[in-house]
């Protein structure tokens, strides 16, 4: 039996940990702009926080799909494509 099937197992939890994760909250905080919705810089003038240009991977919303569940909108596409 090769050693890596000991840690199947293990992986095995831990993917289904994500898949249940991705399906309690598909939807996270962005990582681009952890949550702003824009891309934010601090003023160099007043030393308040300015609000940059909109966030391209959010649209502005400071939230997006966790990887997981776009995985998974695209294993749906695939599966439609199939069953047509
Ligand atoms: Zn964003």
């Amino acid at each position: 039996m090769p050693a890596w099937l000991e840690y199947v197992p293990a992986i095995a939890l831990v993917v289904l940990g994500y898949a249940a994760l991705c399906a309690v909250s598909p939807v996270g905080t962005c990582r681009k702009c952890r949550g702003w919705g824009a891309a934010v810089s601090v003023s160099r003038f007043s030393g308040r926080l300015r609000r940059g240009r909109e966030c391209r991977r959010c649209n502005g919303h400071g939230r997006a799909f966790r990887v997981g569940r776009r995985v998974y909108h695209r294993l749906a596409r695939l599966h439609g494509d199939a069953h047509r």
